[in-house]
């Protein structure tokens, strides 16, 4: 799954917001997974130079959505998976739920 593409690219793109992508593409190359100060995951995202050109946009790993292959064909369905492992996202998790 590919977000995008957004910023100087299309900044007409839904998820930009004054001038930023609001779901903060493209992301960084990173060499490790690691964790950002909220508890978010900051996946590792290799510079191998793999990538594609979709309508003439080149896209490479930094701008890759993290999914899950089994609930994606399960479901048949893009769903946003990511790991919470820090005491802040499962907070946000459960009042995520009681919400809804
Ligand atoms: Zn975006």
């Amino acid at each position: 799954m590919i977000h995008g593409p957004c910023g100087v690219l299309n900044p007409y793109s839904p998820c930009m917001a004054d001038g930023i992508c609001t779901k903060g593409y493209p992301k960084q190359f990173r060499e490790a997974t690691a964790e950002n100060v909220d508890g978010y995951p900051m996946y590792r995202r290799r510079d191998n130079a793999n990538h594609v050109t979709i309508n003439g946009t080149y896209v490479d790993n930094r701008w890759i959505v993290a999914y899950n292959p089994y609930l994606t064909k399960k479901y048949n369905a893009h769903i946003n998976v990511e790991i919470c492992s820090s005491i802040t996202s499962i907070k946000y998790i459960f009042k995520y739920l009681q919400g809804s």
